[in-house]
């Protein structure tokens, strides 16, 4: 029996989970926030780790996730310089999010120095995609000198809801086609065909594809110079504006919560219930895309926030879907577990060494 901790160290907060493995009981979970901001007791990633370390006292393996793995992470891997470099150099593409993630890393190695670490990226399950789908329409070169493709996020929760469909529907990854739902307050969907990723609605950043709680989601890109020139912003500010004052909050004018829309929707707010519908109408247009890509479906999974709990979204995205089907897919509601999925990628690779 293994204790393994996993750590999601973001910009200014770190959520932890502590499991026995391979047994997958939660022993403990909890989340530190406010890390680095004025008046803070915490104030980096290295005193917040103390913290829960000391907390904890003993582990076994510590699992990471990290947003960001580029081409070079197509799986989990145990952290040693190199991966540390490399970690490094995905900063430049997800400048938000991977330099967070590393100082998790680098903290438990100065606190805990002999224990093992592993690292899980959310782009590596959608390193399977086909260069058809990750190639954008833009010069060649770009990808090539600047990384510029598609990634995809939430990888590790597609995965996770995946390989949960496949126990469910007691059938073998290889003879199902899935299409996985993840809608939290980011939201994304994926094609999985045999198990793989084959498509996915995110892109280089997690702004691309749905329109979630506070990003856009899909837009005109020719809009973005449009607006910074009409509106005079700096690159900073669109970009704020685009991630943080979109979405289901800028449509509606009132939240990003979708529970608090649906409320409002009901007591007949227009644009609560405008906000609904598009967001509801954009993921039928990508289950409507990726019935096309797989070329048939045995099951459509919801999960996360919005996809666990709010049967009246599934119910308006699934109405009609599937009426010209002979054999009806299956329709899931499979809650997503990141953090065990990364205990047991760690347990596996450590276990295997
Ligand atoms: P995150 O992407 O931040 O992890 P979540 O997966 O918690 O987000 O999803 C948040 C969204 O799910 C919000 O729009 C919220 O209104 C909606 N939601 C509906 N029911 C619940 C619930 N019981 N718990 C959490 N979020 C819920």
């Amino acid at each position: 029996m293994m204790k393994i901790l996993v750590i999601n160290s973001g910009s200014s907060s770190i959520k932890y989970k502590l499991f026995t493995m391979p047994g997958e009981c939660l022993l403990l979970k909890g989340v530190l926030e406010h890390i680095g901001e004025e008046g803070s007791e915490i104030a980096n990633h290295y005193s917040g780790l103390r913290v829960i370390l000391e907390k904890i006292k003993t582990v076994d393996a510590i699992g990471h996730r990290v947003v960001h793995g580029a081409e070079k992470f197509k799986k989990p891997v145990l952290v040693n310089k190199n991966v540390i470099g490399g970690i490094k150099k995905c900063c430049a593409i997800a400048p938000l999010h991977n330099p967070a993630n590393l100082a998790g890393i680098l903290a438990c190695q100065k606190i805990l120095p002999g224990i093992k670490q592993v690292a899980v990226f959310d782009t590596a399950f959608h390193q399977t995609l086909p260069e058809h789908a990750f190639i954008y329409g833009l010069p060649y070169d770009y990808y090539q000198k600047l990384g510029v493709r598609k990634y995809g996020f939430h990888g590790t929760s597609h995965e996770y809801v995946t390989m949960e469909a496949s126990k469910i529907l007691k059938q073998p990854l290889r003879k199902l086609k899935l299409i996985t739902c993840h809608l939290g307050n980011g939201c994304s969907i994926a094609a999985v065909n045999q198990g793989k990723s084959i498509d996915t609605s995110m892109g280089f950043t997690p702004l691309e594809g749905l329109v979630m709680g506070t990003r856009c989601g899909d837009v005109d890109p020719a809009l973005i110079t449009h607006l910074m020139h009409k509106k005079k912003l700096d690159t900073k500010e669109m970009d704020r504006i685009l991630n943080k004052e979109s979405g289901l909050k800028g449509i509606s004018g009132i939240s990003n919560d979708m529970r608090l829309l649906e409320v409002k929707a009901l007591a007949g707010n227009k644009r609560a219930k405008l906000a609904i519908d598009i967001f509801i109408y954009r993921i039928r247009k990508y289950i409507g895309a990726y019935l096309a890509v797989l070329n048939g479906l045995d099951a459509l999974i919801f999960t996360a926030g919005i996809g666990e709990n709010q049967a009246s979204v599934r119910n308006s995205i699934c109405r009609n879907l599937f009426n010209c089907f002979a054999k009806k897919p299956k329709i899931l509601v499979i809650p997503t577990n990141e953090e065990l999925m990364i205990a047991r990628q760690t347990y596996k690779l450590i276990g295997r060494r």
